[in-house]
């Protein structure tokens, strides 16, 4: 029936309004919400819809996800901060807002050379498993940055496999028992692992390599080389930086707690960037002042104090509007004219 409707509303409706944003709007709910069955519009089952189809019509840059089970609609925003531990105050340097269906590596992949950009300096970069990706790898090896991954997405690799670099362009492959040179194929690059060893190796059950007439084999490619490096740094820099990355969370909790249930009160990527970006700066702000606070330089003192009071002024103004909205509300007090003065705070 809801299909029908919908199929006589774009029939009847198209010819007057298709150049409408509204109809627009209609045209694409109808295109991606329904389909065709036996010649009737019916409402399109829930496993044929695209993560990126209209979520709401008051949103039409939200989609759709599904993480950790659970179920998410919207945008996602993504930040990065310094962590130096040696630095005094450490700040959000990055925010950006995408749909919530844009993977996490292509979100890093298109800010790298932004953050390499903002912050020449950066030498390591730490973020989880979704982050991580051969694109990524070699777009950090490009700006000298070292990856460090702090949780590996995917399934184990059963028996530990280690790729070294062996006198410049070579590469040492490592099992628990065994350690070969790798030789160059046609297309990658492949380590033959003694076949007499592997046949009472205890792990063979678990041992992936496939088994060929002379030796098991194991293939990879320069590229595994760097996924292993990335994986592999968290164990290899000192146990003080390993937990860095937690910082961040700290950070996404400024976000979240100004969200009602997790969720944005604005609506659309532009409104939702306003946010984050607005939130940001505020952080920013008050690490800052806590900074200057703790260390008293006088003139930071003197921008801090008059930071205080441009807050103080503007929350003041904002609490007289409401006092003169309520009174007006309430009749108490009586307006001849709309109250309209404008604030350039
Ligand atoms: S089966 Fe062979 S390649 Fe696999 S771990 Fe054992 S010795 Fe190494």
């Amino acid at each position: 029936m809801i299909g029908e409707s919908y199929q006589w509303i774009d029939r009847h409706l198209r010819p007057h309004y298709q150049d409408e944003q509204i109809f627009k709007i209609f045209e694409r709910v109808y295109q991606e919400h329904f389909t065709v069955v036996a010649e009737k519009i019916v409402v399109r089952p829930s496993e044929e819809m695209g993560s990126g189809f209209v979520q709401s019509p008051d949103d039409l840059d939200a989609a759709y996800r599904e993480k950790n089970g659970h179920r998410i609609k919207g945008h996602v925003i993504s930040i990065v901060e310094t962590a130096t531990p040696e630095n005094g105050v450490n700040l959000i340097t990055d925010v950006v807002v995408k749909p919530v269906n844009t993977d996490d590596s292509t979100i890093l992949n298109e800010r790298l050379d932004i953050i390499k950009d903002k912050t020449p300096e950066i030498e390591e970069l730490h973020f989880d498993g979704g982050y991580g990706s051969e694109t990524n790898d070699q777009k950090m090896l490009v700006h000298e940055i070292t990856p460090v991954q702090t949780a590996i997405r995917g399934r184990s690799a059963g028996v530990e496999i280690v790729i070294e670099v062996h006198q410049e362009n070579g590469y040492q492959v490592s099992c628990p028992l065994q350690s070969v040179v790798a030789t160059a194929t046609r297309k990658r690059l492949k380590a033959c692992f003694n076949k007499s060893v592997c046949k009472i190796c205890p792990h063979n059950q678990d041992c992936r390599l496939i088994e060929q007439k002379n030796c098991w084999v194991y293939y990879f490619r320069p590229e595994d080389y760097l996924k292993q490096q990335r994986q592999r740094m968290i164990k290899n820099i000192p146990v003080e930086r390993r937990m860095l990355r937690n910082n961040v969370e700290a950070s996404i909790k400024e976000f979240t707690c100004r969200m009602r249930g997790r969720k944005v009160r604005v609506r659309g990527n532009f409104k939702t960037s306003l946010f984050a970006y607005g939130v940001a700066i505020g952080v920013n702000f008050g690490r800052i002042r806590r900074f200057i606070q703790k260390n008293g330089e006088r003139e930071l003192l003197i921008v801090s104090i008059l930071m205080r009071f441009f807050t103080w002024i503007s929350g003041l103004w904002k609490e007289f509007r409401n006092l003169i909205e309520y009174l007006a509300k309430s009749r108490i007090l009586q307006r001849k004219c709309p109250f309209e003065i404008k604030c350039s705070f």
